[in-house]
This record gives structure tokens, C-alpha cells and sequence, in this order.
């Protein structure tokens, strides 16, 4: 029958309980007659631990030898889990990055994957087994080293073997139960979706939503791949994340599929803002500015650049930016300010942004007034407002934005009857 990839994440096996667990949903996909790859994350946070047992040995680890260490979490379960499936009375057989044809460039701790040769896996499939994969990492072919795909990374191992199989379906279990139109734990009436477009779910994960990794959406989304993203805890359906093909392929079939004006809410408390007060208002600062932020290996997200005062002849230039960034970006600006000629500068750690996504906003006007309106009626100040063809953020007061995210939601009508059910989890 069909072939069906899952991944299980780290929550998912946290413990021997929750391995047995995981081999009893793979027996029993298998019994329903379909072929099962797995790809497996480090049991619970074992990928933390080892980390920190690196840096009590060395303060800054080889990126060699860390990514040999951090790929033993995922050799760990991919064993016991094939153990466990074995004791079930069914085959399966583990194989690591290398062995699973997970070929990646050479970037040790964020390697992206270039090829994906699975005639291991395609044998042992032959021969009735399940396969199990350890998630996260690949192999180099010139440097013959094995390398880690950088946090969450399984998700993308999952993917990219769904796409090299050409799977039925990338099964992505988490301890929730699928993409809710806003974090549960900040919404309470969040609503689970039962699909969204791969395009709305990158700009939600770009934008603060961490059900699922954003690499891994943008390899289903090139390579076509459907993602169900679902519980381990439940046998509830979860979200189908669907690309464009196969959105088209759903409509000429006679399926309905409505498009939302607002697919869902994402909040963000992971950035910071900083303010370059009294820039000269000539032109190439601008340029200057980004281009020293951009050497620093800093990521912009949002910019403003307000009107400069007619006295002066000098404007303020605000931008946000990763908080583990911040301090790169600070120290090269401060380092130029004489050749730049601006005035002070302020580092603000207090920001929150939200977004609003939804691909109905291309067609439908109103959407950011009906935004605006619900922030004010709840006295919400906003500082910075940013926009794409289908997305709308606004940076406010990072302690205004559980309440901002409440406001929104129910203004666009996303609320659901009930509480969602929040495991308590991390997603993971
Ligand atoms: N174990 C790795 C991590 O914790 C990869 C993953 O969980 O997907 O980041
Ligand atoms: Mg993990």
C-alpha cells in the first residue's frame, strides 16, 4: 500500500514508556498494510544535555566533535525504538544520517541537506522492515564527516525522506495536536486547523510559531511533500500542511477549499529593538547602517525610519533584530558612530511583535483597520508596523502581547467555543 514517513520528536520518546509507545503507532501502521520510515529525535532533552556537558569541557567545542556528540541522541533512540518495534514482533532496522544516504554540505551544526540516497532504506523496505532513521544529522561526502542540521532538525530529515520516497504523507508528531490558529498557551480559545497552506504556515513559523521548523516546511513546500502535523498522545487528526500543487490538485477534484482572510495569530517575544537616534538625513546611511549591522552577522526583521526634524536635519532609524544578535549589532555601530555621525544610540529588550497571516488578505481590503482597531480598543500602544502580501506585524510592549494576541484573535473571528486541551508541552 501507501508509503508513510513519521517523525517523532523528542517529547515523544522522552522515556522508555514513551518509546514502547511510539512502536505501538508504527505496528499499527504497519498492520494497516503501508510501509513505515521513521525518523527519530534525541529522547526528550538529551540534545540540551549534551550541549551542556560540552561547554563544562571546553568553552567553545570544536563544531566537529560537537556535531559527533549531539548526533549520538538521535543514535540512542533510533536503537531502542527499533528494539522496541522488534519485541512487538515485527522487523525494523535503525540507520544513521550517513547510513540513510543524508547527504548535507559541510556546515557542522547547520548543515543543509543537498542529496538524499536511501538505497539502504529502499533494501530493508523491500524486505518487509520498518525503517528507522536517526533524525538531525547527514553526512559530507568531502570532508566525510557527519554534520547536524541545526535545532529541530529532524523535522527536516522526515521531509526530505518523504521527498526522496516519495511518500504518501510526512506524518510530524508533537505533543500537540496540530497548527492552532495562535499558541494555545497564549490563547486559550485557539482553534486547531484541519489544513493550512504551506505558504501561511512559513510566514507563521517565520514569525514566532514553533509547531513546526521552518526549513522543513520550505522543503515540503519545493518538493511537494504533504505534511500532517499531529499528536503521539492522541489518535486525533491533526493539520495538513498542503503546497500549492497540491491545493490545485484538491480544487480540480471538487474540493472546497476555502481560503481564510486570517489563517491564524503568531507572537514573538525573541527580538529587540534598537533606535539610532540623530542619523544625518543624507543619502548612503541607511546604507551604512545595515551594511555594518549585516557584517556583524546580525539578522534584520522590521525597520522604520521616521520623518527627520526640518532644524536638525537628522532622522531616527529603529530596527529589530534576534536578542542573541543584539549585542553584535550594538558593538560594531558604537564602533563606527563617528563615521556614521549619528548621535546615541538605545537598546530596548521589552518587545513583543505580533502577526497576523492569512492568503485572503491579498483580496480582501479592511484587514489591517479591523487589527488597528482591536489594539486600540485595548489601549494597546503600537511602536512599529510592518507588512508582506500576507502577513501584517506590529511590535508593541512585549508585556501587552498575550492580550494583544486575545483581542486579535477574537476580532478576526478565530475563536474557538472551547479551551483548546494543552498537554503542557513544549511542541516538541
Ligand atoms: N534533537 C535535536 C534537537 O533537539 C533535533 C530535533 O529534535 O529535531 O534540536
Ligand atoms: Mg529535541
Amino acid at each position: 500500500m501507501a508509503l508513510i514517513v513519521q517523525k517523532y520528536g523528542g517529547s515523544s520518546v522522552a522515556d522508555a514508556e514513551g518509546i514502547l509507545r511510539v512502536a505501538k503507532r508504527v505496528v499499527d501502521t504497519r498492520r494497516a498494510g503501508h510501509d513505515v520510515v521513521v525518523a527519530v529525535s534525541a529522547m526528550g532533552d538529551t540534545t540540551d544535555e549534551l550541549l551542556d556537558l560540552a561547554a563544562h569541557v571546553a568553552p567553545v567545542p570544536a563544531p566537529r566533535e560537537l556535531d559527533m556528540l549531539l548526533s549520538s541522541g538521535e543514535r540512542i533512540s533510533m536503537a531502542l525504538l527499533a528494539m522496541a518495534i522488534n519485541s512487538l514482533g515485527f522487523e525494523a532496522r535503525s540507520f544513521t544520517g550517513s547510513q540513510a544516504g543524508m547527504i548535507t554540505d559541510a556546515h557542522h551544526g547547520s548543515a543543509r541537506i543537498v542529496d538524499v540516497t536511501p538505497v539502504r532504506l529502499r533494501e530493508a523496505l523491500d524486505e518487509g522492515a520498518v525503517v528507522i532513521v536517526a533524525g538531525f544529522q547527514g553526512f559530507n561526502r568531502d570532508t566525510r564527516d557527519i554534520t547536524t542540521l541545526g535545532r529541530g532538525g529532524s523535522d527536516t530529515t522526515a521531509v526530505a525522506l518523504a521527498a526522496a520516497l516519495n511518500a504518501e504523507v510526512c506524518e510530524i508528531y508533537s505533543d500537540v495536536d496540530g497548527i492552532y490558529t495562535a499558541d494555545p498557551r497564549v490563547v486559550p480559545r485557539a482553534r486547531k486547523m484541519d489544513r493550512i497552506s504551506s505558504e501561511e504556515m512559513l510566514e507563521l513559523a517565520a514569525n514566532g510559531a514553533k509547531v513546526l521548523y521552518i526549513r522543513a516546511v520550505e522543503f515540503a513546500r519545493r518538493h511537494g511533500v504533504l505534511i500532517h502535523a499531529r499528536s503521539s498522545f492522541s489518535s486525533n487528526e491533526g493539520t495538513l500542511v498542503i503546497n500549492e500543487l497540491l491545493s490545485e490538485k484538491l480544487r480540480a477534484e471538487g474540493d472546497p477549499m476555502e481560503e481564510p482572510i486570517v489563517a491564524g495569530v503568531a507572537t514573538d517575544l525573541s527580538h529587540a529593538k534598537i533606535t539610532i537616534v540623530g542619523v544625518p538625513d543624507v543619502p548612503g546611511k541607511a546604507a551604512d547602517i545595515f551594511t555594518i549591522v549585516a557584517k556583524a552577522g546580525a539578522n534584520v526583521d522590521m525597520i522604520v525610519q521616521n520623518v527627520s526634524a526640518a532644524a536638525t536635519g537628522r532622522a531616527d532609524i529603529s530596527f529589530t533584530l534576534p536578542m542573541a544578535d543584539a549585542t553584535l549589532a550594538i558593538n560594531a555601530l558604537i564602533a563606527s558612530q563617528a563615521e556614521v555621525g549619528f548621535e546615541s544610540l538605545q537598546h530596548d529588550d521589552g518587545i513583543g511583535k505580533l502577526s497576523v497571516v492569512g492568503a485572503g488578505m491579498r483580496t480582501n481590503a479592511g484587514v489591517s483597520a479591523k487589527l488597528f482597531e482591536a489594539l486600540s480598543d485595548a489601549g494597546i500602544n503600537i511602536e512599529m508596523i510592518s507588512t508582506s502580501e500576507i502577513r501584517i506585524s506590529v511590535v508593541m510592549r512585549g508585556d501587552k502581547l498575550p492580550e494583544a494576541a486575545r483581542v486579535v484573535h477574537t476580532a478576526y473571528g478565530l475563536d474557538s467555543e472551547i479551551d483548546a486541551a494543552v498537554h503542557g508541552g513544549t511542541g516538541r
